[in-house]
């Protein structure tokens, strides 16, 4: 399944004395099968209007989305987001989240308990099937609310700013059990963070945006994530001189953008 965003630009119409906002201009993307593409960018560059064209949350104003060379005309179950703030429901308890887009789509009770199980163990959640979710920590969440957007099988996992509001352990466990079960899953997946070191770490393929109109400035194709799956600990990955050196690079590109735009 690939997904294929061709010349799309988005212009937020102007609205109670504030003028049209140019979000997007003109992106191209393509996301193949397998692909982990993570989007970097300052706040405001448009990366989450990217992720909800994707979604199709929303239409872009020309160009367009098309996943297997079908346009992309609203939200569909082949497309999973995770928000930075979990949308849980605090009264119910891990299962009940987990299962909770199968039970909307009407799938009976055995069943979506039998896929939610899969998925609440993929994610390290086991022995916590019956606690309500407002009794867990933050990463916690994170985790039931992953396990809930793979429960309907989506081609393409789209995750904006994930990690974002978890402390600095706590985010990198949770970056190599999202490496992990990316790799289980084989999913594609659209990631976006704020993370210089996240961004290297996590995908395939780097987009770093600049802003106003947000645009794809620059591309790299990663082989950082390869290294842990393949056995290395995230911290020699991290640690590595290459690693380092893509790191600057990148921190230096974001800077000059930002000086550019001020
Ligand atoms: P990011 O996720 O990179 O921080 P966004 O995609 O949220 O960026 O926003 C890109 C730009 O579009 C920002 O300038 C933001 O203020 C503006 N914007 C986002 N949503 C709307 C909206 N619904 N109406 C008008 N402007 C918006
Ligand atoms: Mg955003």
């Amino acid at each position: 399944m690939a997904l294929d965003i061709k010349n799309a630009s988005v212009v937020y119409p102007s609205g109670s004395g504030r003028p049209p906002v140019e979000a997007l201009r003109q992106i191209e993307l393509k996301i193949n099968d397998g692909d982990f593409v993570v989007a970097l960018g300052a706040s405001g560059c448009g990366k989450s209007t990217l992720l909800n064209l994707i979604a199709g949350f929303l239409s872009p104003t020309s160009g367009e989305i098309l996943l297997d060379q079908r346009r992309v005309a609203g939200p569909g179950a082949d497309r999973a987001v995770v928000f930075q703030k979990h949308a849980l429901l605090p009264w119910l308890n891990v299962r009940d989240n987990v299962a909770f887009g199968l039970k909307i789509r009407g799938t009976p009770r055995e069943e979506r308990y039998a896929v939610a199980d899969k998925y609440i163990s993929l994610l390290g959640l086991r022995g916590f099937e019956d606690s309500p979710v407002y009794m867990l920590s933050g990463g916690m969440q994170q985790r039931v609310g992953i396990a809930r957007a793979l429960t309907c099988d989506p081609k393409v996992l789209l995750m904006d700013e994930p990690l974002g509001a978890l402390d600095a352990l706590t985010r990198e466990k949770a970056q190599e059990l999202i490496l992990r079960v990316w790799k289980e899953t084989s999913k594609s997946v659209f990631f976006i963070t704020h993370s210089v070191e996240e961004a290297l770490f996590m995908g395939t393929q780097l987009v770093v945006m600049s802003p106003r109109p947000g645009r794809i400035a620059h591309r790299f194709d990663l082989p950082f994530s390869q290294r842990f799956l393949g056995g290395m600990t995230a911290r020699q990955v991290k640690a590595a001189p290459d690693f380092i050196a893509m790191r600057e690079k990148v921190l230096s590109i974001i800077f000059a953008d930002e000086e550019e735009a001020a």
